[in-house]
């Protein structure tokens, strides 16, 4: 009799998107007319197409495929030199930090990697999350067993929850008590919060303290405008020695339909055996990417090599640019009609307060059904989201304007 994963039917039915899914789809039915001009700002998925710099190194890297003299099989499982070299330099070290070419492991996007990353962790550790929170953190502890059954709330035995409050800018602080492994994403989805300096120091001091990992989701790094907030951990002195950083083209070069990443594992950052004794991780995630992973092909590498030519920098800035340039849009206008908003400064998203007395799915509800336009509810991204929703900047800019315009309307 073969045995199944039981830690799978821990997890909560994958609830919120396809919740919303259903209630867009039954109004939709509902309401022809208002279908018509229904505007999406729901899923974090880019809009626009690939920079012009990226579609013209995939025309050329499949050409490459093409010939004999240029073809390219298997290429190295963590990725192409060239393209390793050109994120060290791209990323780290042209901004003064120190990372090596081989502590960088292309990969094929961040959602796997922050997940892959528990195969080189014990199973004992206690994990912190913050709430609300980016769900995949969440669920792949939950697969590999690292936590108790959910509760009512949906909240998760063992799993340490760290509350994002306004009055922290929804930074989640360190605990009071002792945790191994902690999950930062900054900055932040779907709070659009982004971690300031002493914040991620008084982080990097509990980590280095308490002998803790830290993994830092930098997905939206490109999305930061404040130059005093820290685009990576390892601007912080001994985030070396305490933490792995996930980076993703998914945001950065509109690459979610692509799929290319980074993951950076120090070969300084150690973490204990058994029986105490400290050993570096870089070996094993090394070890881990050559045994299930068969590198990304040659074609994507080629293509996210180019966002760092002169001009893939320039198209890339002009992307972000026209993402923030709808964040802004859409803070005037949620502001104007009156809600108290947060993020979408350092991030694509916006985190709303919902009006006093409303819950996150009555404002989905009262959105779609009033302005024919798609939310997320921030209550479905942990307990700590109710009474927040998330308007995702990933669009047109005249559908920015058009929402911004609709939540004026709107009579709570
Ligand atoms: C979109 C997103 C990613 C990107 O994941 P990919 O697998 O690289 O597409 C990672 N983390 C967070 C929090 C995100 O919102």
């Amino acid at each position: 009799m073969a045995l199944l994963n039981d830690n799978y039917l821990k997890l909560k039915a994958g609830y919120l998107f396809p919740e919303i899914g259903r209630r867009v789809k039954a109004f939709c039915e509902a309401n022809p007319d208002a279908a018509q001009r229904l505007i999406r700002c729901g899923i974090g998925d880019v809009t626009e197409p690939l920079p012009p710099a990226v579609i013209a190194a995939l025309h050329k890297a499949v050409d490459d495929m093409g010939a004999r003299e240029t073809f390219h099989g298997y290429g190295p499982e963590q990725g192409y030199e060239w393209l390793r070299a050109a994120i060290a330099q791209n990323e780290f070290r042209g901004r003064g930090l120190d990372v090596a070419d081989d502590e960088i492991f292309v990969s094929d996007g961040t959602k796997c990697d922050t997940g892959s990353i528990l195969d080189i962790l014990g199973a004992k550790n206690k994990i912190a999350i913050s709430d609300p929170v980016y769900p995949v953190y969440v669920d792949t502890n939950v697969m590999a067993g690292h936590t108790g059954p959910a509760n009512e709330a949906g909240a998760y035995g063992k799993l340490v929850y760290l509350p994002c409050k306004p009055s922290s800018g929804f930074i989640p602080e360190p605990p009071k008590k002792h945790v191994d492994v902690i999950y930062l994403c900054s900055p932040n989805n779907p709070t659009g919060a982004a971690a300031n300096r002493p914040q991620l120091e008084a982080w990097v001091k509990y980590a280095l303290e308490h002998k803790s990992v830290i993994l830092f989701d930098a997905a939206y790094e490109a999305y930061i405008s404040d130059p005093a907030l820290p685009h990576s951990i390892y601007e912080i002195s001994g985030a070396r020695e305490c933490a792995i950083e996930f980076r993703s083209y998914s945001k950065h070069g509109g690459f979610t339909g692509v799929r290319c990443g980074f993951t950076v594992v120090p070969k300084t950052l150690l973490a204990a055996t058994k029986t105490g004794e400290m050993k570096p991780l870089h070996p094993l995630w090394n070890r881990r990417m050559c045994t299930k992973f068969n590198g990304v092909s040659y074609i994507v590498q080629r293509a996210a090599e180019a966002l760092y030519s002169p001009e893939g920098k320039q198209q890339v800035r002009a992307l972000i640019d026209h993402y923030m340039g709808n964040a802004i849009v859409l803070r005037a206008g949620a502001k104007k009609a009156g809600l108290k908003v947060f993020g979408g400064q350092n991030a694509p998203y916006l985190w709303v307060r919902t009006p006093k007395g409303v819950t996150s799915w009555q404002a989905f509800d009262k959105i779609l059904g009033d302005a024919s336009v798609v939310i997320t509810p921030g209550s479905g991204f942990g307990a700590k989201g109710e009474g927040y929703f998330r308007i995702s900047a990933f669009n047109s800019r005249a559908n920015a304007e058009e929402v911004a315009r609709r939540l004026q309307e709107l009579k709570w």
